[in-house]
């Protein structure tokens, strides 16, 4: 881009120019994440088509929402695209958290035992399962939980996910993306090769997947490989940005009607449910995501190389392969963080001129900074930055509506880096 440009934007030379020896070696990982991105817009577009979506689907429904023929499409068109024999699409649903919650407390019950072969999952649902205790927890209803550590290499335990099987095991949980942990995302094919183990000891065990920041960053989806249900938000990347709330569930006919009963009431299912005014932003947010997704993920990768170059360890790596759309970057010191997180903060659209100061957050032993600027409150597909300021000092990176804000804020990132003296270019 022009110089005139960025000095209107407070990039300087020295910046601007770095970041472009860096972006020149991106191009062969570009195109490949441009290649995976035209797919899914097919595989996106095909569906739609398929379930022959209409101006009419767009009309949203009120009160009990029945014969809401633009829900019943949309929830067509995501089965149809991730290859489930069904799918709950709403916006009733709240967030992520509320979805998996619905998927695991409608096929547990008492008595039963939830298995995670990959180590702790994402904090909020500790609470879910009562791990920490919490009213309204799985562990209250009787339903017992088991976990498995991934190998130090980051790989699955075999040997003690055998182990862990038992006659009380109903389902398993597994979580593509690392979230907020050090340890590796999984490939859609490793997770296919845990599902096909799991299933060799016990075939009518249920496999469930924590798809969130995981959709259409592959060609792929878990299930696709054998998952009985794929979970997420609406929020993250199939919302597409567009989405304001809700949350999905993808799967066999069997999980889904349990979670829509479990959603609305025994009875009830997914007949009622009024789409209100949701359901053209639904739709176009899928539409778009393909894209929307492409971008974040380009903005992840520029983000590696350029703070790997600094000497910073990033994960993953500058030259590994993706499976979700976050970045780590271990800054080393809390002053970095909040650097980092005001440059994330000025490249936004919207709240750009705030600035992100740590502070105490439910849940945290530490003080949490974040850098936002989103139109959908919270909404982690658009440009934020978080992380809590203990060792080693990360910082989780995720998202960017486009490519070109997300490059501005990695760049905007690096300006106040450097305007602290936090590090020479
Ligand atoms: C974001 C996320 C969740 C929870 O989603 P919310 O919408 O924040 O409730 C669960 N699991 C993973 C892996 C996530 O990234």
């Amino acid at each position: 881009m022009n110089k005139v440009m960025y000095e209107k934007l407070g990039i300087s030379s020295a910046v601007a120019e770095f970041s472009e020896k860096i972006l020149e070696k991106l191009k062969p990982r570009f195109d490949e994440i441009d290649k995976i991105a035209e797919y899914n817009q097919a595989k996106v577009t095909l569906a739609m088509q398929k379930k022959r979506v209409c101006a009419e689907c767009f009309a949203g429904s009120t009160g009990y929402g029945y014969n809401d023929r633009g829900r019943e499409t949309l929830e067509e068109v995501y089965a149809e695209c991730f290859n489930t024999e069904a799918a709950l699409v709403r916006p009733q649903i709240t967030c992520g958290t509320h979805a998996l919650a619905i998927a695991l407390s409608a096929n547990l019950l008492p008595g039963d035992e939830l298995l995670s072969p990959v180590g702790r999952p994402y904090d909020t649902l500790e609470e879910v399962i009562g791990i920490r205790e919490s009213t309204c927890s799985l562990k209250e209803y009787g339903v017992s939980y088991r976990q498995v550590d991934l190998l130090p290499d980051g790989t699955f335990d075999y040997d003690n996910i055998k182990k862990a099987i038992n006659e009380k095991t109903k389902l398993v949980t597994i979580q593509r993306s690392k979230g907020y942990q050090s340890r590796p995302s999984f490939s859609v094919k490793q997770i296919g090769e845990l599902i096909k183990f799991v299933k060799e000891i016990k075939p009518e065990v249920i496999c469930m997947v924590d798809n969130c920041y995981g959709e259409f960053v592959e060609i792929i989806e878990p299930s696709d490989v054998g998952a009985d249900m794929i979970v997420g938000s609406l929020i993250k990347n199939p919302g597409g940005g567009l989405a304001p709330i809700g949350g999905y569930i993808c799967g066999t006919q069997k999980c889904i009607d349990r979670c829509a009963y479990r959603l609305s009431a025994p009875g009830l299912g997914q007949e009622v449910g009024a789409s209100l005014d949701t359901m053209r932003s639904l739709y176009q947010g899928f539409f778009m995501a393909p894209t929307v997704v492409a971008g974040a993920l380009k903005g992840a990768i520029f983000a590696a190389n350029l703070y790997e170059t600094l000497g910073f360890k990033v994960v993953p790596n500058s030259t590994e392969s993706r499976h979700d759309i976050i970045q780590a970057v271990e800054l080393g010191s809390g002053e970095k963080m909040v650097a980092f997180c005001k440059g994330i903060q000025a490249a936004a659209p919207v709240d750009s001129y705030v600035t992100p100061e740590p502070y105490a957050m439910p849940g945290y032993n530490c003080d949490v900074v974040m850098a936002a600027g989103a139109f959908i409150q919270g909404s982690s597909i658009e440009l934020s930055a978080d992380g809590p300021i203990r060792e080693p000092y990360t910082i989780f990176f995720q998202g960017g509506l486009t490519w070109y804000n997300a490059k501005l804020g990695i760049m905007m990132s690096l300006q106040k880096l450097l305007d602290g003296g936090f590090v020479t270019l």
